[in-house]
């Protein structure tokens, strides 16, 4: 038997609610903050997350699916959502349009990791992106929209961790203050980090080896080399959020994993669910669009992790309830009752009430058993007598209680009552 590949997950039509659910209260809090849907392909040129994610990040380096087309071009399904969304931008000529530009996706992304609990090789993420504006407005505006996110979920356990991360003029001094902590270290950390040390120090901070964790512990912070600019930025960020009532905490450990960001870095982090503790992730890129060769434009955005978050909300006991059944069920008895039913139920649905009919040549015992089983709030029975008065004997399986309704009237009867 051939089984689902390893770190994927099926939604089955059972459990596809949660999702719509979700999704839904997604879209919701992005069209609160005038955010518009931007659908970008699932593959994009390898080239560009080498360049739009960065070649010393895990994704780029272990994480991605790469593979040559017939064609023979190298091409990567995406590991996340932000690269394609520049792309886009620059390649439609965005930064010429109505700034900022602010869009939002809901995508599954793909990269190959050891899965576990909230960490899958293939995932779903909801993600913002604003582009065009350079000031603190612009990014307490975006962690305000995944704040209202978060509460419109219900979700009340989830702490905002905040840090900055500065400029790469400010940040020079800072990799050469890490580079004199971490040299007499330099034995005890893994291969990687000894990579990352010469190529991007700040990344070291984001290693989840024990060891290197350890290290990493007592290194400088970045928020004590922050040049007067960078510092200003932060502390505006910090000022609006409060003031707009959203609580968060400053944690200096956050670098993030991706090579864009520059000043503001954030995490929603829960513990609710296990060790994958960060449901939501983002920060400022102003040099994202510049890396990838257009002209500068800043930018600001964040990707929630979908799994994480249902997790995070069975937790917190946050999930929605299961949708009910049809609003009526339609048994027949025989074969010209069974065809009424069936020619009934199109007449309930174009007038607006979701019902299904038997498919199965099941007895009206059998029909009642499934009709409850799947939630049904009214079955409607007909046999040889209905058809003759032109009636259905109408049951409400809330309260048992049993009505005669005439075909014409049932419509408006089911709908005056469910
Ligand atoms: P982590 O440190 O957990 O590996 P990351 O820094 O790689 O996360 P991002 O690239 O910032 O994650 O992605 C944003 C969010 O997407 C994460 O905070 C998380 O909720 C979710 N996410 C990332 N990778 C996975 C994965 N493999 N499976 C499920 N969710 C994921
Ligand atoms: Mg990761």
């Amino acid at each position: 038997m051939i089984q689902i590949p390893k770190g994927c997950k099926d939604v089955l039509p059972s459990q596809a609610y949660l999702w719509q659910y979700l999704e839904q209260k997604a879209r919701e809090t992005a069209d609160m903050y005038a955010f518009r849907e931007v659908r970008t392909p699932v593959f994009e040129h390898t080239e560009l997350f080498a360049r739009g994610v960065g070649d010393t990040t895990d994704i780029v380096n272990k994480e991605m699916y790469t593979f040559l087309d017939k064609g023979g071009r190298s091409v990567t399904l995406r590991p996340e959502g932000t690269a394609g969304v520049a792309r886009a931008f620059i390649e439609h000529g965005l930064a010429g349009g109505v700034l900022p530009f602010k869009a939002y996706y809901l995508i599954s992304a793909f990269r190959y990791e050891r899965p576990q609990a909230g960490r899958l090789r293939e995932f779903h993420q909801f993600g913002c992106e604003l582009y065009g504006a350079a000031g603190a407005s612009a990014d307490a505006e975006v962690i305000s929209l995944a704040d209202a996110f978060l509460k419109r979920l219900g979700l009340k356990k989830v702490e905002l961790q905040l840090n900055s991360i500065g400029c790469k003029h400010c940040r020079a001094r800072y990799h050469q203050a890490l580079r004199e902590y971490f040299a007499p270290h330099l034995s005890e950390l893994c291969e990687d980090c000894r990579v990352r040390y010469e190529k991007n120090p700040m990344r070291m901070l984001d290693c989840k080896v024990e060891g290197c964790k350890t290290v990493a512990a007592n290194a400088p912070h970045m928020l004590d080399y922050l040049c007067e600019d960078c510092r200003a930025h932060f502390e505006e960020v910090k000022r609006l959020l409060s003031a707009a009532g959203v609580a968060f905490t400053v944690n200096p450990s956050i670098v993030r994993g991706l090579d864009y960001y520059s000043r503001t870095v954030f995490e929603f982090v829960s513990d609710a669910a296990g060790a994958q503790g960060t449901v939501l992730a983002g920060g400022r890129y102003d040099t994202l669009l510049e890396q990838m060769d257009s002209k500068p434009v800043p930018a600001v955005g964040f990707a929630a992790g979908m799994e994480r978050l249902l997790l995070v909300m069975e937790a917190e006991g946050c999930l929605p309830i299961a949708p009910q059944g049809v609003a009526c069920y339609l048994a027949g008895m025989d074969a010209s009752s069974r065809e009424k039913a069936f020619l009934l139920a199109q007449q309930l649905r174009a007038a607006g009430i979701p019902c299904e009919t038997d498919l199965m040549e099941r007895s009206v015992k059998a029909q009642f058993k499934y009709a409850d089983k799947t939630g049904a709030r009214f079955v409607a029975v007909l046999g040889e007598r209905e058809l003759e008065e032109g009636a259905a004997q109408v049951k409400d399986l809330r309260n048992s209680s049993s009505e005669r309704v005439n075909f014409g009237e049932l419509a408006d009867y089911i709908k005056g009552r469910s």
